[in-house]
């Protein structure tokens, strides 16, 4: 949203696609339909109505409901309304398809009853629905957000079980005085701790082993250990979250070259500081350029806006260098505290590569099992696991099993994570019928 409004500020024909029904994105989800209930939200949440004006007033054209399911350099996109598909050209893409929760697959992960805290946070969001009698687990900054969320919202979880270990805090501890640039994160998030605190909500620190099972009422036992001893918790909603990783199926299969970025134990598009990328008139922004929340999704959106500006003529480099000034010291800024958060908040060994009874891929129910049979039968990548267990190839390609199977894959070989190439990713990277792309329409817009 932010690079549309600079580069339609600066004078060009904007289409924005999001496959959502209402712009807002994942933070901001849909925050335009000023529900009542949206209080429990805070005021970050409300202040993406701001964004969400300039938009309205921006004059770019947006298309809701729209699902991108193509991107080739040349460049042009190929996206699906209505179950209608239609092809646009343009003189530069900006891909901007922000992150997913990293999967926590442990045994019991797929009961019903057990989800993610952001897809909880998601009900929140668009239905108001709360999550009665729940169990948060995992770590990371959304679970702390989401607990106060339903504190405020007047359904405190029963209990918060975090993997986090003082050897994290430890290898967290160099990367805080970077940290303190972004002091106000670090104040929100104590403020978060403080209101968990205040609410008696009963924290588990240093948990493992995770399972859960599920009675005949359709209640969830969720055992972990904890210090030491073996605990049970019953819960009618199990809420995990481990951070969020990079949404990469639309940059990869536009053959984008990524990287591995060891920190946040996750392949991000390789592009320079305007969120060029090595593919002509492709550039990405936002946490599907590398995760750093939404105020830096912001300031790298109005960057590769301005570089767009630059490159299709409408403003000098030095105009751009110019105008460019705060959002990079945005950038700077809130980038500041990710290498402490990332190294407080990793996710533990056991999530990365999970037990043998662990299902791994939902789609097509593969355990872990299954891929370290596959291993010892000779399959060393994400290729050979895919074609001889369909691991991947489900509807979710890979979204929900992929960092895991690298992750068992890199246990099993002992090889780094980073050194196991990405899958491929292929078109159509979202679902789509043959009718559909059969019936495709082509038409051209001179649009950024
Ligand atoms: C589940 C979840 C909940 C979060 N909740 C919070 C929160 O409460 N507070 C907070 O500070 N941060 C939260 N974050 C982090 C925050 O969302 C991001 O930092 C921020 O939204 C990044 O902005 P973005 O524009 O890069 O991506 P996003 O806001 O995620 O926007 C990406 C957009 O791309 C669209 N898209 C993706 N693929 C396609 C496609 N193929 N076709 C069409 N459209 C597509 C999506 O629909 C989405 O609207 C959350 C992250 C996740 C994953």
């Amino acid at each position: 949203m932010s690079a549309a409004i600079t580069a339609a500020d600066g004078g060009l024909r904007v289409l924005l696609l999001d496959e959502q029904a209402q712009p807002g994105g994942q933070i901001y989800r849909n925050v335009g339909a000023r529900l009542a209930t949206h209080s429990w939200l805070g005021k970050d949440y409300a202040s993406g109505l701001r964004l969400l004006d300039a938009l309205a007033q921006s004059g770019v054209t947006v298309q809701s409901g729209a699902t991108v399911w193509r991107v080739d350099s040349g460049p042009r996109v190929v996206w699906s309304q209505n179950g209608i598909s239609q092809v646009t050209t343009a003189s530069h893409i900006l891909l901007a398809s922000g992150a997913q929760e990293r999967p926590v697959p442990f045994p019991g992960w797929t009961l019903p009853g057990v989800m993610t805290a952001g897809a909880a946070q998601i009900l929140m969001k668009t239905a108001g629905m709360l999550p009665k009698d729940a169990v948060l687990a995992g770590s990371g900054p959304l679970l702390y957000l989401v607990a106060a969320q339903m504190i405020d919202a007047g359904c405190p979880p029963k209990a918060l079980v975090e993997t986090q270990t003082p050897r994290m805090m430890l290898r967290a501890f160099p990367h805080l005085p970077k940290a303190l640039l972004s002091a106000g994160t670090l104040l929100k998030g104590l403020r978060l701790i403080g209101k968990i605190r205040a609410a008696g909500v009963r924290r588990y620190k240093g948990a493992s082993s995770f399972a859960a099972t599920s009675d005949d009422s359709g209640m969830i036992n969720f055992s972990f250990r904890s210090k030491g001893r073996l605990e049970n918790l019953t819960c009618a909603v199990l809420l995990t979250h481990q951070g969020v990783i990079l949404s990469t199926h639309m940059s990869r299969a536009a053959g984008i070259t990524h990287e591995w970025n060891a920190a946040q134990v996750a392949f991000q598009p390789s592009c320079d500081i305007w969120g060029a990328t090595d593919r002509p008139g492709l550039h990405v922004a936002g946490d599907g350029a590398g995760i750093g929340g939404a105020e830096a999704a912001c300031a790298a959106g109005t960057l590769a806006a301005l570089d767009i500006l630059r490159a299709s003529g409408h403003i000098s480099a030095n105009t751009r260098n110019q105008r460019a000034a705060t959002a990079r010291a945005t950038l700077f800024r809130t980038r500041a505290i990710r290498p402490f958060l990332d190294a407080a908040y990793a996710p533990p060994a056991e999530i990365l590569s999970p037990p043998d009874q662990t299902i791994i891929c939902r789609c097509e129910d593969v355990t872990a099992r299954a891929i370290r049979q596959g291993m010892s039968e000779g399959a060393a990548g994400h290729r050979q696991i895919k074609s001889s267990l369909r691991a991947g190839m489900g509807p979710c390609q890979g979204r929900m099993c992929d960092s895991t199977v690298r992750g068992i894959l890199s246990a099993g070989n002992t090889s780094r994570m980073g050194d196991i190439a990405p899958p491929r990713a292929r078109t159509p990277i979202k679902p789509i019928t043959f009718g559909e792309m059969a019936a495709l329409t082509t038409h051209s817009e001179d649009t950024a």
